[in-house]
């Protein structure tokens, strides 16, 4: 049976994806030897990283100035890099969900701490609006897609100070005003590679600012210098990402995925919201496009398990509601096809026909 994976990370890459970076363990550039078993020093792999870079500047329109790191840790060590690296005075951030909430924890650890606004009480159903960011926060963090809660900003806030985003769910999901940025980072392994590669995107000049000692391995400026090679970097999940890039560039970019993530996110809803069965958790106007929770309506709420059980029976993979949200969470980032959303769609269908 065909499977559909909705998996919220690690999660769905494209097949020739996971082809070519197959290929490269056992024979990596006809060289005889594994991608698992080189250096990352050796003269094949340096290409590697330097299109990756460039891929990212190209795809993301990144300005000058601007720095493309590989790191380890994932999108969890960022959240202490962040505030290591940029909090002198005063950090703000937008409490949005459980990444949010433990991203800003990190900041109030190193340093005073404001946040300006948080949806904590409506259990994070919401993305906050009209609040006023402090002109003298050094930085203004935001969590663009909340992959728990499936509320997105979709777009790049104005406000007075620069941003930090966290961007691990919807990176290459839409285009991005880098320049309003200071620094972008992500765990790769919802959109673009398996886990262990950290993307980070820094503005140069805003590093060197802060008065406090940074432990070598925290510094941005390590790496920048490094060139994302200070220490051994996870040189298989940086070949996959590549892979991953070249193939958004050949599919039209971010903004063809943009257009496929507004379809595939347009044809769930529209059933969600059509469906007596069913019915969302996220207002309206924050619903994200790349995570997209909804539950049984009240009336239904006994055939939660049983519409678990007939979406699996079909080949539905991975779409049972996180914890603390229940119900059901159709990941649809970059590489699912939306056939594989109307396979879903048609479950709903069908189950609804049913009772
Ligand atoms: C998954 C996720 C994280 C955590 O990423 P790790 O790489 O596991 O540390 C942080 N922020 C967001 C928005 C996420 O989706």
């Amino acid at each position: 049976m065909q499977k559909h994976n909705f998996n919220a990370g690690p999660s769905i890459l494209p097949r020739e994806v996971i082809e070519k970076t197959a290929q490269a363990i056992l024979d990596f550039n006809g060289s005889g030897l594994s991608l698992m078993e080189i250096s990352h020093r050796a003269k094949d792999f340096q290409p590697v990283v330097d299109e990756a870079r460039a891929l990212f500047k190209e795809l993301l329109d990144i300005p000058d100035g601007y720095s493309v790191l590989f790191l380890g840790g994932g999108a969890s060590l960022q959240f202490c890099m962040v505030p290591y690296n940029f909090l002198e005075h005063k950090a703000a951030y937008l409490n949005t969900g459980t990444w949010a909430k433990k991203a800003l924890k990190e900041a109030k650890g190193l340093g005073e701490t404001v946040e300006v606004a948080s949806s904590a009480d409506a259990n994070y159903t919401f993305i906050p609006k009209g609040y006023t960011v402090p002109a003298d926060a050094d930085y203004f963090h935001i969590t663009t897609n909340n992959t728990i809660f499936g509320t997105e900003l979709r777009t790049d806030p104005d406000v007075n100070v620069p941003l930090v985003g966290d961007m691990s769910s919807d990176i290459f999901s839409r285009p991005v005003d880098v320049s309003k940025y200071i620094c972008i980072y992500g765990g790769a392994q919802k959109n673009l590679a398996p886990a262990g590669v950290t993307f980070v995107i820094v503005k140069d000049d805003a590093l060197g600012r802060v008065s406090r000692y940074i432990p070598t391995m925290l510094n941005y400026k390590t790496h920048v210098d490094g060139g994302s090679m200070f220490n051994t970097p996870p040189v298989v999940p940086i070949y996959a990402a590549l892979q991953t890039l070249r193939w958004i560039k050949a599919q039209g970019g971010v903004t063809e995925m943009q257009r496929r993530a507004i379809e595939r996110s347009d044809m769930l809803y529209g059933e969600i919201d059509r469906n007596k069965l069913f019915q969302g958790t996220a207002v309206q106007e924050d619903r994200s496009r790349m995570n997209i929770c909804f539950v049984m309506a009240p009336e239904y709420k006994e055939l939660e398990a049983d519409f678990l059980k007939f979406a699996t029976e079909r080949g539905m993979v991975g779409i049972k509601g996180h914890r603390s949200v229940g119900g059901f969470r159709a990941s649809c980032y970059n590489a699912l096809p939306k056939e594989s959303v109307q396979a879903l769609i048609d479950c709903m269908q069908e189950f609804e026909r049913q009772h």
